[in-house]
């Protein structure tokens, strides 16, 4: 037994499956998890004395690379001042500013510690300002694990399997009504058919959360004209998309402006941090400036905000970053592709500047319904084919890869190579 499968056995008696979040566990893969010990730069390495070369990035955070040198700074400097004050800091105010340049539609902005947090209270201020009580969500979109949005929920809930939650009420179920991504004309009926009821459409404008998919041409504008039409608040969850699509996230990229924005991930810096934002008019009625309660004990905290505001100025400051991981993402993704031709596979890759998924199916995916079509299976042999080749994946089909500007050309080269590989050696083993 390597070192990850015994701490993985005693894992499993201590804490539910083992993990403190689902995907984690490989079950969609197959195998046992691997534990990681620590990372630099574009590297992760295990309890088993193993290294990776990472493209998920802590599902994110890790645009820069792991422990880039700036924001492992930052936190140092930070910590010798206390970790947490419970009372208002000079670092808020900067982020709060830094955020607002960054994503311009976001005129008051609020912390909070995860982007589950952030996408549950923007729904509150979205139904506190509209007075309705329902929202549209998109089938395959996730939206962290708050109950109105454990309804067809993408990644985590598909990859186990729990596509409706036991523990949701059939009341929270009720007010969240969904649509297939990409089908306008189903917003519009059930827009119809909900007449002054709905609150809000939240959204991912680029999906990661069923694999990479990408808006289709005059999607998000048909919503953002359907929202204005029907007085629905329009929440962009950028929790994946946000600093990573464009330093002003997937809303400057695509120049649709939502009224609030979710923001996660990247803006912690690899922190847990969260944090919603928008129309100044919508965010007025959060307490204490209005009526809508949202609160945090450790919001804003000290140590967090001094590693998301290095991380934020580094983005802003450098737009080559982004000019960058373009580069790497086409390099890559052509790879892959000259790897399937070479592999005889006719697959399709969904990909957009630093985010792609490979997804074992000849359809074009565009919704839920076609990721679904994909071969689960046969993703499980690719995953492991990469890991024996030193490459760590996301451990499900339904996720998006996450790349960051620590790979080099020569690791791009290896990644390209080791997915060549794979491909041939998990058609042999089937
Ligand atoms: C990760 C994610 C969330 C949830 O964020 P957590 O920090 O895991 O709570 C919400 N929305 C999207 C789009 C995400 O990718």
């Amino acid at each position: 037994m390597t070192t990850s499968e015994q701490l993985f056995e005693k894992a499993k008696t201590l804490i539910p499956g083992g993990v403190n979040s689902p995907v984690r566990a490989f079950r969609a893969v197959g195998g046992s998890p691997i534990f990681i010990k620590s990372a630099k730069g574009p590297y992760l390495f295990d309890e088993d004395g193993r290294q990776y070369i990472e493209l998920i990035n802590s599902w994110g955070p890790m645009i820069l690379g792991h422990a880039f040198e700036p924001v492992e700074k930052a936190v140092r400097d930070a910590i010798q001042h206390s970790f947490s004050f419970g009372a208002p800091t000079r670092k808020e105010v900067e982020m709060a500013e830094l955020i607002t340049a960054m994503v311009p539609s976001v005129e008051k902005v609020r912390m909070v510690n995860s982007g589950t947090e952030a996408t549950m209270a923007a729904i509150r201020v979205a139904r506190g300002f509209t007075g309705r009580d329902k929202l549209i969500k998109f089938e395959g979109c996730y939206h962290g694990h708050g109950d109105s949005f454990l309804i067809a929920a993408g990644s985590g809930a598909m990859t186990m399997g729990i596509p409706d939650s036991p523990g949701v009420t059939k009341a929270t179920a009720a007010d969240t009504l969904t649509a297939p991504y990409n089908d306008l004309a189903a917003v519009e009926t059930l827009l119809d058919n909900n007449h002054n009821q709905v609150a809000a459409i939240i959204l991912e404008p680029v999906v990661g959360n069923m694999g990479c998919v990408l808006p289709e041409p005059g999607f998000l504008q048909g919503i953002r004209d359907l929202c204005d039409k029907h007085g629905v608040v329009l929440i962009f969850d950028e929790v994946m998309t946000g600093f990573r699509l464009a330093k002003g996230g997937a809303q400057e990229r695509f120049g649709i402006t939502p009224d609030l924005t979710t923001m996660g991930k990247i803006i912690g810096g690899g922190m847990p941090v969260g944090a919603y934002g928008g129309r100044a008019d919508i965010m007025n009625l959060v307490a204490p400036a209005g009526p809508v309660y949202q609160a945090g004990t450790l919001s804003g905290n000290p140590i967090a905000m001094s590693a998301g505001l290095a991380m934020l100025h580094h983005l802003n400051e450098h737009p080559e970053v982004y000019t960058r991981l373009e580069e790497i993402g086409k390099t890559l993704t052509d790879g892959f592709r000259a790897g399937l031709q070479k592999a005889g596979l006719s697959y399709t890759i969904n990909h957009i500047g630093s985010m792609f998924t490979l997804f074992m199916t000849e359809r074009s995916v565009t919704n839920f319904t076609e990721a679904k079509s994909c071969d689960i299976p046969q993703f499980g042999r690719y995953f492991h084919a990469m890991l024996e080749r030193g490459i760590y994946l996301a451990p499900s089909q339904f996720e998006s890869l996450f790349l960051s500007v620590a790979l080099t050309d020569d690791l791009v080269a290896q990644i390209i190579q080791a997915n060549e590989e794979s491909l041939i050696s998990m058609m042999k083993d089937k």
